[in-house]
């Protein structure tokens, strides 16, 4: 049994089929990337695992349960937790209230030890805990997103474009904080514009060409196919 089966999914706006007849697995423990150019669908596939957006075909099944129908704020108590594209932080609230607004999520489990893990992932959040979210800089804020998402305990954390915007220190520092969190336990669905380095993390990588999945493989294998490099590695 993998940890997440999409099978056969279909997402509407109304009439624009943004996702069709994709399907995706992520086995536990792995970083599976999907990669793909502006508009195929990525935000959209990682918004219906999360259960904001609703599937009009087809089945998403976690854990061996069906959560096709199931409300965003259910999954996250079963372990999926998503840091969605621009971050959504609280500009006017501290880390530490950012940090606290993850922890509701998934009642039950103890806060504190999570506050401990997330400050040794993130120290730069620890030394800001009392300065407001939206006054940190891009990378920060990038970090303070993934950290919330972390306070909820999550057995997979839905990255959609981590990188995005980053300047190339902070770009580094999240792909190297985001094997760490893998390595820890975490299974990690990764989006990204960044393709060279997402690939490079990655176990299984898909591409993702006009809401349908056109190619699969190892990280290494996409890395190494000339028609992605083309396409995606900047290379001619
Ligand atoms: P990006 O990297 O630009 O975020 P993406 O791969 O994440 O791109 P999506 O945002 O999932 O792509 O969009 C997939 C398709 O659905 C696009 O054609 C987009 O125009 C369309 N779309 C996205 N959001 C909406 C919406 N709210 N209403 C109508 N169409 C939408």
């Amino acid at each position: 049994m993998s940890m997440l089966e999409v099978n056969n999914l279909e997402v509407r706006y109304g009439r624009i089929r943004a996702i069709e007849k994709l399907d995706l697995t992520v086995e536990r423990g792995e970083i599976v990337t999907l990669i793909g150019a502006n508009g195929a669908g990525k935000t959209t596939t990682m918004r219906a695992i999360a259960g904001l957006l609703a599937a009009s075909r087809g089945s998403i099944r976690f854990e061996d349960r069906d959560i096709t129908k199931l409300k965003a704020y259910k999954r996250v108590p079963l372990g999926i937790s998503l840091v969605p594209e621009g971050r959504g932080i609280f500009g006017s609230m501290t880390v530490m209230e950012n940090l606290d607004m993850g922890t509701y999520s998934r009642s039950g489990k103890k806060a504190d030890s999570e506050l401990d893990r997330v400050f040794e992932l993130f120290p730069r959040l620890a030394e800001r805990r009392t300065q407001a979210g939206g006054t940190m800089s891009g990378g920060e804020q990038q970090m303070l997103a993934i950290a919330r998402a972390l306070m909820a305990r999550p057995d997979m954390l839905l990255l959609d474009e981590p990188s995005m915007g980053l300047a190339p220190q902070f770009i580094r520092q999240i792909f190297r904080i985001i094997k760490e969190i893998n390595a820890q336990g975490t299974t990690v669905l990764l989006v990204e514009q960044n393709a060279n380095q997402a690939l490079a993390i990655a176990n299984h990588a898909l591409v993702l060409e006009s809401g349908r999945i056109t190619k699969t493989g190892t990280g290494r294998e996409l890395l190494a196919d000339p028609s992605i490099k083309e396409a995606y590695l900047g290379v001619a």
